[in-house]
């Protein structure tokens, strides 16, 4: 099938053959079409971020399945003005995490969904351009949640100060921030890994389950990583230190999942359900704990899934197993004070290079709903952050 590509900065449209392989891909392809289109409605100019105008990606329309052309848009309007109390931020940073799939549906959870016509939620790391807020100055790079756009008003509430010249400001959105904060916290207070004890966990490329297994090696366990492809394995074993790491698009996935435990799982931090759980039921040994931390294979679910009910597979083995699970969510979960351990764990671990960080940068936010699709199908490699 060929799509016809508008290159914004040559002025013409590009013919490229794509093999469309699936519908996922038709969708990944689409997405980027339908940005750089964006990109000629509203002038190459207009792309970049300036400093007369607010680009604003809003939720358009609630998705059925992987989100498409139809579901962000790009909008364009004036950059607000600060009044008293207030700071204008510029954003340097977004954060692309798979709860924004979640974010999209309409249904009761743990946060109120993204309004239609609303700016799609994300943290970034900001600058504050002009501020009458206490607590900040002109300069300063802060930690906020004001979303995919270049510019936001905040009064400060639940922003965190960085100082004005921060070390690597985007890892406050990844290893020193929600991701590696998610991973110390569902690992040692519900996980509880004992030395040579066997730890399990998937997305093991991504920042919380990369983090979770170098935590887990520092803890003193067997760590096997669960990923998608030879590339993101390979890294989890020769930079991450992982003891194993098992393709789950292998077709012998299960076979090689339980040579890589001999001694079954002890602790198995869920981030993605699916296959992959199935696949660790049987081989979880009596008094096993499940962190439960994330289903993200199954998030662009617009029903039940086909094939056999696990149910009685999954509730038998919790029971017969005696089996600790638990769901939690970052923020709600645990005490405030863990969050000062965290910082002061995870910044001499990364001190003493006990910690690798790896993170993927996209440039534009004109980008990010694509970067987004590539996250949620595993088409990313570590920590997704948009330099806007
Ligand atoms: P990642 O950057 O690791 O991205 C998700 C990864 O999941 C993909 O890269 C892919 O990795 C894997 N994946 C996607 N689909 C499948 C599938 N069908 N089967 C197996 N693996 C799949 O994400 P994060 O590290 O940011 O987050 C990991 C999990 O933690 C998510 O479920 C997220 O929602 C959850 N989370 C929960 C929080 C909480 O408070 N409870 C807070 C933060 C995150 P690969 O290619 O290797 O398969």
């Amino acid at each position: 099938m060929y799509l016809n590509v508008y290159c914004p900065r040559l002025g013409f449209y590009i013919y490229k053959n794509f093999m469309l392989t699936s519908k996922l891909s038709f969708w990944q392809c689409e997405g980027k079409r339908m940005m750089l289109y964006f990109s000629k409605l509203i002038g190459d100019n207009e792309m970049s971020q300036k400093i007369d105008t607010n680009r604003r990606v809003v939720l358009a329309e609630r998705p059925n399945g992987l989100p498409n052309k139809n579901t962000l848009k790009l909008e364009v309007s004036e950059v607000p003005t600060s009044g008293m109390g207030e700071m204008l931020l510029q954003t340097s940073y977004l954060s692309l995490d798979p709860y924004m799939r979640g974010r999209m549906n309409d249904t009761k959870s743990y946060a109120e969904p993204v309004k239609l016509g609303e700016v799609m939620t994300g943290q970034v790391v900001a600058k504050v351009i002009s501020t009458k807020c206490d607590g900040f100055d002109k300069g300063d790079y802060v930690l906020a949640s004001s979303g995919w756009q270049d510019y936001a008003l905040s009064d400060g509430v639940g922003v965190r100060n960085l100082g004005n010249s921060p070390d690597n400001p985007s890892w406050f959105l990844g290893i020193l921030g929600m991701p590696g904060y998610t991973a110390y916290a569902g690992l040692l207070q519900i996980g509880k890994p004992k030395p040579g004890e066997t730890v399990v966990v998937a997305a093991a490329s991504g920042p919380v389950g990369a983090t979770v297994g170098q935590i887990a090696r520092i803890k003193g366990c067997r760590v096997v990583g669960i990923a998608g492809g030879a590339d993101k394995c390979a890294h989890v074993v020769e930079n991450l230190g992982f003891d194993a790491c098992i393709d789950h698009r292998a077709e012998d996935f299960s076979e090689q999942l339980k040579a890589a435990c001999p001694k079954g799982v002890d602790v198995y931090f869920e981030n993605v359900g699916g296959k992959v759980l199935y696949a660790v039921l049987p081989l979880l040994n009596a008094f096993a704990r499940m962190p439960v931390c994330g289903v993200v294979s199954w998030y662009n679910l617009s029903g039940l899934p086909e094939g056999p009910d696990f149910g009685p597979a999954i509730m038998g083995t919790i029971l017969r197993m005696k089996v600790k699970v638990e769901g939690f969510i970052i923020f709600d979960s645990f005490p405030q004070s863990l969050f000062k351990d965290f910082i002061r764990d995870m910044s001499e671990w990364l001190a003493s290079g006990k910690i690798h960080y790896k993170e993927q940068v996209v440039e534009g936010l004109e980008n990010a709903p694509a970067a987004l699709n590539d996250l949620l199908v595993g088409d990313s490699f570590g920590k997704i952050v948009v330099k806007v």
